[in-house]
């Protein structure tokens, strides 16, 4: 059999898998990311923890076939620097060569985190044998990778698929990027959850209530979705508000790309079908190509947290600069 170590350097966790040729997740091993850390001391921490890893799983660091990393910003393979890395300390260091450095002259990738993350649901996942692909992750922000032709496409900078700073509401809530209106204000997962409050605050007979034991500070994206299921009038109108956003972006997706899938993850993507028939039947009436024959599928991921990490294990010399 075939090892891979994929790493996924996240702004809270760094996590460390063994990954199968089969794209499958043997065991994984994680720390806190030492976010002020600068490039040395968070490859130190990866080294640290691929070999506790590997000792567990009774392997040598020689036995691995590559080792890949997902980074929180844009991986440019050119210079080997990480780019745009607004919650880590690394800019200005050549990361990539340090790291093979580190790993002894192993073959070293690495990628942008959402990139890699699309990577594994395109290999493992909910898009396997698809020509063409896009990741929406609803989480913390919005996150997107997007496959085509079953490469990772990177842009002219490798720091395309930021499918969550496309604005959606021209004016609207300010974001993190210093746009007004982008897709990730209005449709992450944070997003939701500010959506839930504020509606909450007008209604103090709302489900929504009980559901948080009275602590608005409780509540999250499944709280707003059993209430749903309950058949709260607040949570619904919210639900419907927060779906017209998403498809707003989702149809936008498929508009540009018109790709064979869709997949939809973060943990808000768990609410499955309340949250995809609705954005089905938007999708329906409002896309371009809705007369088409061919009409793309919108589904669930099946990896979630994993998926970076499997992701980042099977990185491979795709669109490699000449
Ligand atoms: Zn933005």
């Amino acid at each position: 059999m075939k090892y891979y170590i994929g790493i996924d350097l996240g702004g809270t966790n760094l996590v460390v898998g063994l990954v199968s040729e089969s794209a499958s997740l043997i065991d994984k091993e994680s720390v806190l990311t030492n976010v002020r850390a600068g490039a040395a001391e968070l490859l130190a921490d990866m080294k640290a923890v691929t070999d506790k890893l590997l000792k567990r799983n009774n392997l040598e660091l020689y036995q691995i076939e590559s080792i890949g990393i997902g980074v929180p910003g844009a991986a440019n393979r050119v210079t080997g620097m990480i780019e745009f890395a607004n919650n880590l300390n690394v800019s200005n260091e050549p990361f990539l060569p340090m790291a093979k450095e580190v790993f002894k002259g192993q073959t070293v990738y690495f990628n942008n985190d959402a990139n890699a993350a699309a990577w594994g649901e395109y290999l493992a996942g909910a898009a396997s044998n698809a020509k063409s692909f896009v990741a929406v992750t609803l989480g913390t922000g919005v996150g997107g990778g997007i496959i085509i032709d079953g490469e990772i496409f990177e842009g002219v900078n490798f720091a395309a698929g930021e499918i969550g700073h496309m604005v959606i509401v021209a004016d609207g809530i300010p974001c993190n990027c210093g746009r007004a209106g982008c897709f990730e204000a209005y449709a992450s997962a944070t997003a939701l959850i500010q959506q839930t409050k504020a509606a909450m605050k007008g209604d103090v007979f709302s489900l929504l209530w009980e559901l948080c034991s009275d602590d608005i500070s409780k509540v999250e994206g499944k709280t707003l979705f059993d209430a749903v299921r309950r058949g709260d009038e607040t949570a619904v109108r919210v639900l419907k508000q927060y779906i017209k956003y998403l498809a707003a972006g989702i149809i936008n997706i498929i508009n540009v790309f018109q790709p064979e899938i869709i997949c939809i993850g973060g943990g808000i993507s768990k609410a499955g079908d309340l949250l995809i028939e609705p954005i089905k039947e938007l999708i329906a009436k409002e896309s371009y190509s809705r007369t088409s024959a061919k009409q793309t599928r919108i589904v669930t991921a099946k990896l979630y947290n994993d998926a970076g990490i499997i992701g980042a294990a099977l990185l491979r010399d795709v669109n490699q600069p000449s």
